[in-house]
């Protein structure tokens, strides 16, 4: 007998209509959804025996994705502590745990984009694997930069397993790129610029449209992806030019840059979490330095992603978690920076659903549709009317994912139970 579960009286988002759909009726039969539509009694009837959840007053939504996440740090005011500190051994166990913070949240999958230690492939195989509880991840391995580039960040004598493998030249890019497949990457991650939590200007292009171009065919190759850190205006257009998938961050899109994402269907992933810098940092110990350049960025990052979004350009939810004051578990902030910056409520969620899965290539999830894996949330009140609402983590009743519960807010239970360490992650 299959396990089959019925939610009635829901208040649908399924992720790619522009339009929620109030009672609706919504049967998930083992891993996948079976049926999508108006409540019908002789459907309920003929499943016999199933768990019944009656929504009444609660949205049911695709399971969020955030497609730009670093597990190894935690949000420490310096990188540098998590960076020089943390063992890859002990990143792994940090790192787990905080994937299991983003799935408590609604997050069902997390794109990698850059690691220590290739943890991400670790933790991915270990959740796969049944051994921990986590969401589905999508790995990065390290990031490809050049030889001072951004995640280059420590002089040659300091034996440090930082986020970054340093590649100079297409052949070093080509085995690089192809060591990350070989140990399990779903996806090549690329520093096109320079960034703000390494010196020196993030405008700056770094690596060249070549060098990219070979990350890309050695992808393709094996049917992945690639994303590309790029603030400063060249970098981003070369990075296009090199047929990179994602941009991430883009802060100094140009009218032409803005014109190649559309022209190469790629998408753009504005990190705008990643400010929280700015918010907390100056009080919080982050280095003069970094404050700096980020301050210089926010302006002028906020005002392109507007001309992006009203060009009609792909906006998909990426946080940068793990980055200064910028959380695991509070994935969903993403979303009301993103509505605060033009995007409608139901915009964003697409961001983060139906788009988001897009652009990882990820068909079978995304949205509650007939045929898809079941990665769901329920969420206590409407997100549409009030996006923050995301962000509490009381309201976000159940997680499925593949069909399974993996979360349920019962929050006495969760204290009586929780045996979990209370570390800053
Ligand atoms: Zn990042």
């Amino acid at each position: 007998m299959s396990i089959v579960k019925i939610f009635i009286n829901a208040h649908l988002i399924d992720g790619k209509s522009n339009h929620s759909i109030p009672n609706a009726l919504i049967v998930v039969e083992e891993d996948k959804i079976k049926y999508v539509g108006d409540y019908d009694e002789t459907i309920i009837q003929n499943e016999g025996n199933a768990d019944t959840y009656d929504l009444e007053g609660m949205t049911l939504m695709p399971g969020m994705i955030d497609t730009h996440v670093h597990l190894c740090m935690g949000g420490e005011a310096s990188t540098f502590s998590s960076m020089v500190l943390d063992t890859p051994a002990y990143a792994a166990i940090k790192g787990a745990e905080r994937a299991k913070q983003a799935l408590e949240v609604g997050f069902t999958t997390l794109r990698t984009m850059g690691e220590k230690g290739h943890i991400d492939i670790a933790i991915k195989r270990a959740i796969e694997e049944g051994i921990i509880v986590g969401p589905r991840i999508v790995a990065s391995g390290k990031a490809l930069t050049i030889t001072g580039g951004h995640g280059d960040m420590f002089p040659p004598e300091v034996k440090i397993d930082g986020i970054g493998v340093v590649v100079d030249g297409a052949d070093e890019v080509r085995r690089a790129a192809r060591e990350q497949l070989k140990l399990g990457a779903d996806h090549i991650k690329m520093m096109a610029t320079g960034g703000g939590m390494s010196p020196g200007p993030g405008t700056v292009s770094q690596l060249t449209i070549q060098e990219m171009e070979v990350a890309v065919e050695e992808a393709q190759k094996f049917g992945k992806i690639t994303g590309a850190h790029a603030i400063g205006t060249e970098g981003i257009k070369n990075a296009l030019k090199a047929g990179v998938r994602t941009i991430e961050h883009g802060t100094f899109l140009d009218e032409e840059g803005i014109q190649l994402l559309l022209e190469k269907n790629a998408y753009l992933v504005p990190t705008l979490a990643a400010f929280k810098t700015l918010k907390y940092g100056r009080d919080g110990g982050v280095p003069e330095h970094h404050l700096k350049k980020v301050e210089y960025y926010q302006t002028a990052h906020e005002a392109n992603l507007k001309r992006a979004i009203l060009a009609g350009v792909k906006i998909v939810t990426g946080t940068d978690a793990g980055t200064p004051f910028n959380h695991h578990g509070e994935n969903a902030y993403e979303l009301e920076c993103l509505v605060k910056n033009g995007l409608s409520e139901m915009d964003a969620i697409k961001s983060a659903t139906q788009l988001a899965a897009e652009a990882l290539q990820l068909s079978e999830i995304g949205a509650i549709e007939c045929g898809k894996i079941a990665d769901m949330i329920v969420v206590a009140g409407n997100p549409l009317t009030n996006i923050t609402l995301l962000q509490e983590k009381e309201k976000i009743k159940f997680v499925f994912k593949g069909g399974q519960l993996v979360h349920q807010n019962n929050v006495l239970a969760e204290e009586l139970e929780r045996k979990s360490p209370t570390y800053v992650s």
